[in-house]
């Protein structure tokens, strides 16, 4: 797709923003933008491994979700703004430290910018790359990834749209969710692993929302159908924290439950799923990273 910063379609908020004047829906403008760039030890074990995922947290975000887990990065303006020549050489500096994979985190909004810094360390760059993201993405600009990035880390929040709509603004999300989903099996094909770390393949993330587990089980169904349950690994998280009151929706001010998490992991495992399933008791507010403009 042809990317035009003085009137930004690049995300399916389409929202025509000039990017040179002033920043998009996602917060984004006319350069990158990062808060934290460093060995990240809690993704899934294919991905953090035993010495980390070289993670890069880019600052902004087209979601907005309202009970959003990183809002500090995602709706303030935290961060620093660094050229792709910088980014470049902080991939290299991950990647001398140890990580197993340079791991991209939502940077849907920065992807011309992400994809120059890629190819220009790609003669280096001897590890994957991992495109980490909340699955709110055009298919036509994950194309100027292919070939770039060798496992996509989507989430997959929702699956009705009036959830969609109530806790993003984006009653678009399943349908949107599914056909980006479908571009990154597409350009990553079958699953290829080096020991215990994934290398090239799809891992697609559900987070259980407290009073949604009928909604999740059905979003399993479909996946299951559409893509068969062997298409990608799965990671259901138990881990939604409630990072604030919310006087709107007040289903959304409480962990889930047990038997919420049980139950949609038991569908999983009855649809044949392959994957992670974390234990209830992860449900805590550490898992939130500080951001600190570490490594950027
Ligand atoms: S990437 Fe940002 S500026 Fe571009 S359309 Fe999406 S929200 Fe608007």
């Amino acid at each position: 797709m042809e990317f035009d910063m003085t009137h930004c379609t690049l995300c399916p908020r389409r929202c025509g923003a000039d990017r040179t004047k002033a920043a998009g829906i996602c917060g984004g403008r006319d350069s990158l933008r990062a808060a934290r760039a460093a060995l990240h030890p809690w993704e899934e074990p294919c991905i953090s491994g035993t010495k980390g995922s070289g993670t890069v947290f880019f600052s902004g975000c087209v979601l907005h979700c309202r009970f959003c887990q990183n809002a500090v990065i995602s709706a303030e303006p935290f961060g620093k703004d660094i050229s792709a020549a910088r980014l470049t050489e902080i991939f290299l500096e991950l990647q001398e430290q140890g990580a197993h994979n340079i791991n991209l985190v939502t940077g849907g909004h920065f992807i011309p910018w992400i994809a120059r810094a890629l190819e220009e360390a790609r003669p280096a760059l001897r590890i994957p790359v991992v495109w980490n993201s909340g699955g709110y993405e055009l298919a036509e600009a994950l194309m100027m990834l292919d070939g770039l990035v060798d496992v996509y880390l989507p989430d997959f929040k929702f699956f009705d749209p009036d959830t969609a709509r109530n806790y993003a603004l984006a009653p678009d999300y399943p349908q949107i969710a599914e056909t980006a989903l479908a571009q990154m099996l597409q350009q990553t094909g079958d699953r290829i692993w080096n020991g215990d770390l994934l290398t090239r393949g799809v891992i697609v993330r559900h987070l259980v929302l407290p009073g949604h587990r009928h909604e999740s089980i059905a979003l399993l169904h479909h996946l299951a159908e559409r893509f068969g349950a062997d298409a990608f690994l799965l990671s259901l998280m138990a881990q939604y924290t409630p990072m604030r009151e919310d006087p709107d929706y007040p289903e959304l001010n409480r962990r889930i439950t047990k038997m919420e998490y049980n139950s949609v992991c038991k569908a999983a495992q009855d649809l044949g799923f392959d994957g992670y399933f974390q234990e209830k008791s992860s449900a805590d507010a550490s898992y939130t990273p500080d951001f600190s403009l570490q490594g950027i």
